[in-house]
């Protein structure tokens, strides 16, 4: 059975989104996080975050910053259990038209090159349509996390409004390639 992967977005997805962060403190799981990374761990998949992080390209704070708040997510999900098997980060600004900036899927390619997952067993998890993009250039399923998914026109494989309904969207996919 193929090796296969959950991709993460971070703000927005994992934690609020609160702009820019740059303060560990800023650091707040978003309801269900635990529990559905839980699930997709339980479903035999590496969990692998993706995220651009434009503040430090376009001069907001320093890459310390990022780390900072890299650490303290790690720290609050390994507290839970759940531990993060890698992490990729674009620094870039818009502007400079860099090749890893999500849509782009370079980290999501280089991320399951360093896992050794399959990505057409994987799954592209984010709140913005350039995550779903992002995903479907890397040959991933995606899911759109969106509150309002009634009104949600996209090209997202799945559209789920909270964490509950992404574990049950994992736990299907989990059980369909049981037997692989
Ligand atoms: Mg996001
Ligand atoms: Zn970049």
């Amino acid at each position: 059975m193929a090796e296969k992967a959950v991709f993460l977005d971070r703000d927005g997805t994992l934690m609020v989104d609160v702009g820019y962060p740059r303060d560990p403190d800023d650091v707040r799981l978003l309801p269900g996080v635990v529990e559905g990374l839980t699930a997709c761990r339980d479903a035999g998949f590496h969990l692998a975050i993706v995220s651009n992080q434009s503040g430090v390209g376009r001069g907001y704070f320093g890459p310390d910053a990022v780390a900072a708040v890299h650490r303290r997510l790690l720290d609050l999900l390994e507290s839970e259990g759940v531990r993060i098997d890698d992490a990729r980060y674009c620094l870039h600004a818009p502007e400079d038209h860099c090749a890893c900036r999500k849509p782009s899927p370079l980290m999501i390619q280089r991320s399951a090159g360093h896992l050794g997952v399959d990505l057409a067993a994987s799954f592209m998890i984010g709140d913005r349509p350039s995550d779903v993009e992002a995903g479907r250039s890397a040959g991933c399923r995606s899911i759109l996390l969106c509150p309002d998914a009634d009104s949600a026109a996209t090209a997202a494989d799945f559209v789920a409004g909270s964490w509950p309904e992404i574990a049950r969207i994992i736990r299907a996919a989990g059980a369909s390639r049981g037997h692989d």
